[in-house]
């Protein structure tokens, strides 16, 4: 069997790894990146890319912006978000008050399997060596660090790591193996994607459309445009009521399109492309231990998804250079032991810990669904109340705001 060495591994070049091999490389920490995958390769997603995705690419190299709002065939720039309360009232938040400053969109929405490959085509060889079709299969932890056995183009490899990082989504074989992660359905959440064409009724500045259905609380179906005229149209909810309900989400998706006076007319000429396709999401409300002895663990495989609004792409990139910070830490120490690793966990829990926690309470919130009608009302019915909320968009840290008293007090005070 090959045997080959290196001092930092990442496995998965989703948005996690690829933030995590962009920020070594800045840091000159040679690494190895593998995928599974050939690239480009699907991966089950609604596609939208917020505010938050745009401040980390900036982070890693102001120019990508600037060549994705040229990409107009891969990437297509969103203006706003309408919410549909349970009741159906909708109301449309613009991102941005004022279009005129803007140089580039406030999102994007692109299908992932061109934005991921996007991305991994500015790998910075040199620092990162990126091998495609190679699998981790198995891992152990002995005296010296870690031990992964790979296989590669179909052949096996042996890799000896002082540190690895888990960036390999939903289905870590690390945070199961070296992190002890057991799923839990009150933290987890059911999605299903679908493609369509010929959907009528997209708003003309791509806002994206999140549908909260009293049959699906909590959670959402939305509707995203797409370039090329298509529309990414899925459903997402949490897993402890699936079960309870015993739901079929694919089923539910495709009756209510079919069925629901909402929506009928406006799929009545559409077609589906491909197949409708399910992938779990690791919600980020609950603190988990995402580091121990030689791993650190990015992204989907540390639970970090946004547990209101299911958005795990800017926190998994946010988690990349975070570990990155901490491995270039380590790797100057040669300390790579859970007492030290640990100040990841710190770091990323002090940057994402209030907001994720607010959206907890959002989510628990929403199922409330009285309470969703009457503040959906409230600010389609009110500009302050709809200008406070696109403030939050507009501070980036949309959650931000929601910690402030201030916020309840305009809410509920405005007539
Ligand atoms: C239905 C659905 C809708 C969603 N919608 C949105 C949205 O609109 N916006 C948003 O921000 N987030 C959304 N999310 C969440 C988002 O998709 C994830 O949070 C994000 O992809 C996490 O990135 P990651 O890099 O951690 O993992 P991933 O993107 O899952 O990448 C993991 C990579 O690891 C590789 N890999 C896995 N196992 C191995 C192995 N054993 N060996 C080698 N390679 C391996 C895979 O091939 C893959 O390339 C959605 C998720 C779902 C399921």
């Amino acid at each position: 069997m090959r045997e080959i060495e290196t001092e930092v591994l990442i496995v998965g070049a989703g948005p996690a790894g690829i933030s995590t091999s962009f920020f070594l490389s800045q840091k000159k920490i040679p690494h190895i990146l593998i995928d599974k995958a050939v690239f480009p390769r699907d991966k089950i997603c609604g596609d939208a890319l917020s505010g938050k995705v745009v401040q980390e690419l900036n982070r890693i190299d102001s120019n990508l912006i600037d060549e994705i709002e040229a990409d107009k065939l891969n990437f297509i720039g969103s203006y706003g978000v309408k919410f549909v309360s349970p009741g159906g009232q909708a109301v449309d938040i613009p991102f941005k008050t004022d279009l005129s400053s803007l140089k580039n969109a406030p999102g994007y929405i692109s299908p992932r399997i061109n934005f991921d490959n996007f991305l991994v085509k500015k790998l910075v060889s040199g620092y990162s060596t990126f091998l495609e079709n190679t699998s981790l299969e198995n891992i152990v932890r002995n005296d010296d660090g870690i031990i992964a056995e790979l296989l590669n183009h179909g052949d096996p490899i042996s890799l000896k790591t002082k540190l690895v990082v888990s960036a390999e989504g939903e289905r870590s074989k690390i945070s199961r193996a070296l992190g002890n992660y057991k799923q839990a359905d009150k933290h987890f959440c059911a999605g299903v994607r679908a493609y369509y064409r010929n959907v009528k009724g997209l708003h003309e500045q791509n806002f994206i459309e999140l549908h909260f259905l009293p049959e699906m609380l909590p959670g959402y179906l939305w509707i995203f445009p797409l370039p090329g005229g298509k529309a990414n149209v899925g459903a997402g909810m949490l897993s402890s009521s699936v079960k309870k309900n015993n739901i079929s989400l694919r089923k539910k998706l495709t009756d209510i399109l079919e069925h629901h006076p909402r929506f009928k007319d406006r799929f009545s000429d559409a077609t589906l492309e491909g197949q409708i396709k399910g992938w779990g999401l690791p919600l980020g409300s609950k603190r988990r231990k995402i580091s121990g002895d030689n791993f650190i663990l990015t992204g989907d495989a540390a639970s970090l998804i946004d547990p209101f609004t299911g958005e795990g792409i800017g926190n998994a990139m946010v988690s990349g250079r975070l570990a990155a910070e901490k491995i270039s830490e380590a790797v100057q120490e040669q300390r790579y032991d859970r007492n030290f690793l640990s100040g990841y966990d710190s770091k990323i829990y002090s940057e994402l810990s209030a907001e994720l926690k607010l959206s907890h309470t959002l989510q628990r919130l929403s199922s409330q669904a009285w309470l969703f009608n009457w503040v959906v009302k409230k600010a389609a019915s009110n500009k302050e109340v709809s200008e406070l909320i696109t403030g939050m968009f507009e501070d980036l840290n949309i959650r931000a705001k929601l910690r402030q008293p201030g916020f309840y007090f305009k809410l509920f005070f405005n007539k």
